[in-house]
């Protein structure tokens, strides 16, 4: 069973695994791109991913990233897609003074609480717990702390963690304090390491156990989609195709389709391609875009 916004499902279908459709990052990023509030344009940017198969949506917006959990049943409603929301606090930055002064056992009450009962009075409940993480040159004490109050609550719950590897760095680090809790490593999903371009780097977190994330397909402009392919290939080659997962990690206005961006349609319209081109199969697409988070997300 899958906790959605719009209640239990028991099959999603094709999968982003990490995207953001209602964000407000400003308080921290002083710039309006940041921010994506309307649920009208989100309706109609998902509808163009839906018209190309994907029928899921992991959607990774926190506690501290303007999470709203009922735009997102709204939106989940109206297109008929299958929203997972989230609990977490992310980075260092974006703490508010609730995160900085709480006991870890606070924090894993709270997510317990959020993927239990719901979100504050909403009956609403979240199906994952991330983004969470840290940034590239060190752990903070309190991203130390959401880590390990994350690792517990998915222990004693079944729901996966899903992180922010900045620029997909420090994997191994977040997911040695993941595992001192004693979860599994097979309900660990370490974002953005396609962003290393380091194939080696990759195959080192899949030999740790953790699950890993092709999350930031089509930003172009931090690597090539052809590095990224480059890699996985190099990875299911390598028999790693049940523990790789893919999405675009859309967080700003000017990536939606309607600003001019490739919005939550890359995956679908230019990386498969790609990958088919280089001969990934059938049946290593479907693992990756349907198993694998299927897997994943289904709790206990
Ligand atoms: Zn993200």
């Amino acid at each position: 069973m899958i906790e959605t916004v719009n209640g239990n499902v028991t099959e999603l279908g094709i999968t982003m695994c990490h995207e953001h459709l209602i964000i407000d990052l400003r308080r921290v990023r002083q710039d309006e791109d940041s921010y994506i509030a309307d649920t009208d344009l989100a309706v109609r940017e998902l509808f163009k991913a839906k018209e190309l198969g994907v029928e899921t949506i992991l959607e990774v917006t926190c506690n501290d990233m303007g999470r709203d959990v009922k735009k997102l049943q709204d939106i989940g409603a109206r297109t008929g897609m299958n929203i997972i929301c989230s609990t977490g606090f992310y980075l260092k930055e974006y703490h508010t003074d609730f995160v900085i002064n709480a006991k870890t056992e606070e924090l894993e009450e709270l997510f317990i609480r959020e993927l239990s009962d719901g979100i504050d009075s909403t009956g609403i409940k979240a199906g994952i717990i991330g983004e969470i993480g840290c940034s590239k040159k060190e752990i903070d004490k309190n991203e130390e702390k959401v880590l390990t109050a994350s690792g517990r609550a998915s222990r004693r719950t079944g729901a996966a963690v899903t992180t922010h590897c900045d620029m997909g760095l420090l994997g191994k680090e977040q997911l040695d304090i993941l595992l001192k809790t004693g979860m599994d490593s097979n309900n660990i999903i370490l974002g953005h390491t396609d962003l290393t371009g380091s194939a080696s780097y990759q195959l080192s977190l899949l030999k740790a156990g953790a699950n890993i994330a092709f999350d930031t397909i089509g930003k172009q402009a931090y690597l090539s989609d052809e590095k990224r392919a480059e890699c996985i290939c190099d990875l299911l080659d390598k028999g790693y195709e049940d523990k790789i997962l893919l999405s675009q990690d859309v967080s700003r206005k000017s990536y939606l389709k309607e600003n001019g961006g490739s919005g939550y349609c890359m995956v679908m319209e230019s990386f498969l391609p790609l990958l088919l081109k280089k001969g990934v199969s059938d049946s290593e697409i479907k693992k990756m875009l349907i198993d694998n988070p299927k897997r994943i997300l289904e709790m206990g």
